[in-house]
């Protein structure tokens, strides 16, 4: 059960017993760190409290109506959970089940509840109709009320071990960072992805910076073929690359250090502005050439060389 989760073992384990023995509560409150897969729980725990099998087999009729029926409500909010919201669910909670035996009620980020929708949901919170199940999930149990904590099991998701988050990517087909950014993720998912994403993209600027300065500075084959093996590097970003190249040419046609973009980059070679107008011109003929789907290699190539040319 619940194949979908990695790791929280402990919260699994409570769940189960709770759909094995038919002893669920009205409510529950998933709590945890952002991106440790307490909102997949939650919904897998949906899933088999409807379940034929009260298992989320996937298979059985109630698993396919999963998430077309009115039986499901999954309330979130972009800033802030407004009182109108939650009025709106406890009164439509009264209405009985429509397809299933159960009506199921999941509040993505509780904690953007304001106190008075927190106030508003307290009234059937305490004392839901016998049908209806209602699931928090939140990142911060302190910015629910404690009248709200103490009628609903909580349940604690744990961080994940590196080793879970290596499975959760590779289960999602994902690629899997690095060791090291895996250990500095703190345990989620969320925090890995934009940890991998940023250090990937600082170490492209640097390489693409770097290479972009040996160019204009020492012009030449050899520069501007090495500037070329950074756009098949990076080819997938290649908006990100030429943004990149761009932002150094236009420092290098500065007299005005202080106005420069990048300015944890101080390697930066100094260009007439003749030569900065034209250079520029050839990457936004490069850009339009992509934009275009022409031949990559050749488009990038034809570029540099152009560059190359202007810069003499
Ligand atoms: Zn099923």
């Amino acid at each position: 059960m619940f194949d979908a989760v990695i790791g929280q073992a402990l919260p699994k384990r409570l769940l189960e017993t709770a759909l094995q023995t038919g002893k669920l509560s009205h409510a529950y409150i998933f709590h945890g760190a952002e991106g440790i897969g307490k909102t997949t729980l939650a919904l897998e725990f949906a899933k088999a409290i409807v379940c034929e099998h009260h298992t989320g087999c996937g298979v059985c009729s109630a698993c396919k109506q999963f998430f077309s029926t009115q039986d499901i409500h999954i309330l979130e909010g972009d800033r802030s959970i407004s009182v109108n919201q939650i009025r709106e669910l406890t009164t439509e909670i009264y209405l009985q089940p429509f397809l299933f035996s159960k009506k199921i009620y999941l509040i993505k980020d509780a904690e953007k509840m304001t106190v008075g929708a927190q106030n508003a949901l307290l009234k059937v919170f305490e004392e839901p109709p016998r049908y209806a199940v209602i699931l928090l999930v939140t990142n911060s149990l302190t910015a629910l009320l404690p009248t709200i904590l103490s009628r609903g099991v909580q349940i604690h998701c744990a961080q994940l071990h590196p080793k879970e988050l290596k499975e959760y990517f590779s289960k999602n087909h994902l690629p899997v960072p690095s060791d090291e950014v895996l250990a500095l993720s703190k345990g989620s998912v969320t925090e890995a992805l934009a940890l991998a994403e940023s250090q990937d993209y600082q170490s492209m600027r640097k390489t693409v910076l770097r290479d972009t300065a040996l160019l204009l500075r020492n012009r030449t084959s050899k520069d501007t073929i090495r500037l070329y093996q950074d756009f098949i590097t990076y080819e997938k970003e290649v908006n990100r690359v030429t943004d990149i190249v761009a932002s150094l040419i236009y420092d290098a046609s500065l007299t005005d250090v202080s106005l420069r973009k990048n300015t944890d980059f101080s390697d930066v070679p100094s260009i007439s502005l003749g030569e900065a107008s034209a250079l520029y011109e050839d990457i936004a003929t490069l850009a339009k050439a992509l934009s275009q789907n022409g031949n990559y290699a050749i488009s990038v190539l034809g570029a540099l060389l152009r560059m190359k040319a202007h810069l003499g």
